[in-house]
């Protein structure tokens, strides 16, 4: 949707692993607060693709754009990530042995260390602004609890919300339900929902019920090019999309 500014505009990605394209010739365009889910059959690029945005893969050919005028190309991973793109991977990384507001203030001074960050002094600012986080991710009631505590759905929201705490431009989530109960999925659904607009968000997902609850615009990937894009409606009427990745 050009009617938005650019968060993330990619083109003529390459990368090859020993002669084999993991991208070929990728080209791809995410506005300003869009939520976008890519899809796409294993070995189709979905994670090369997020190495290559995130600085942890140097694609072959190429070049991405953050914003209107960041060469993504040039930063290292952890610039990427200090200058608006937050990943999510798929398995919950947070402190077990610290409380899910401790793990928000962690968050807010990742780049101070532990004993410096759970000892400083929050302004009653950031104090507000970690019980906004805490209301957006449903665990104000569990403030207090140790996060090794948490329910494995649980800890993926305390790490979304960590990664909120660097208020990011773009957050890329790498398969946010894959294990959650029901339940748990459709709160994800509620949450990945209400970043868009805020946030751009890029969702790798391989359940189609969920990302046809969640996306308005479906990127489907296949030998590491796009194979089509547009509504979940229309990427499975695709006939190349049914032939290739429905199996039909
Ligand atoms: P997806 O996430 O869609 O399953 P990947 O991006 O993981 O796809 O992989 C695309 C292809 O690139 C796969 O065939 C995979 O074997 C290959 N590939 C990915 N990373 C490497 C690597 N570091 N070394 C060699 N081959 C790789």
């Amino acid at each position: 949707d050009m009617s938005h500014g650019v968060a993330l505009y990619l083109e003529g990605i390459t990368k090859s692993f020993d002669g084999f394209r993991a991208l070929d010739d990728l080209t791809l365009y995410i506005g300003d607060g869009e939520l976008r889910c890519i899809i796409g059959p294993n070995g189709a690029g979905k994670t090369t693709l997020m190495d290559v945005i995130t600085g942890k893969t140097r694609p072959d050919e190429g070049s991405a754009w953050f914003g209107s005028n960041m060469d993504l190309l040039r930063l290292k991973e952890h610039e990427v990530a200090q200058r608006g793109i937050g990943r999510k991977f798929q398995k919950p990384t947070v402190y077990e042995n610290h409380t899910v507001f401790e793990n928000l203030e962690l968050a807010m001074h990742a780049d101070r260390g532990i004993m410096t960050s759970l000892t400083w002094r929050l302004s009653g600012e950031q104090q507000d602004r970690i019980g906004e986080i805490l209301e957006l991710i449903g665990l104000t009631a569990r403030r207090d609890t140790e996060a090794g505590l948490l329910s494995h759905g649980q800890k993926q929201w305390l790490e979304i919300g960590s990664l909120l705490m660097q208020n990011p431009r773009l957050l890329l989530v790498d398969e946010p339900v894959a294990g959650m109960s029901g339940q748990e999925t459709e709160a994800t659904a509620e949450l990945l929902t209400s970043l868009a607009g805020k946030h751009s968000v890029v969702v790798v997902e391989h359940d189609m019920d969920f990302v046809r609850s969640i996306a308005r615009e479906v990127t489907v990937l296949h030998q590491g090019s796009v194979l089509a894009e547009g509504s979940m409606d229309q990427v499975q009427n695709d006939p190349r999309v049914r032939e290739v990745y429905l199996g039909e």
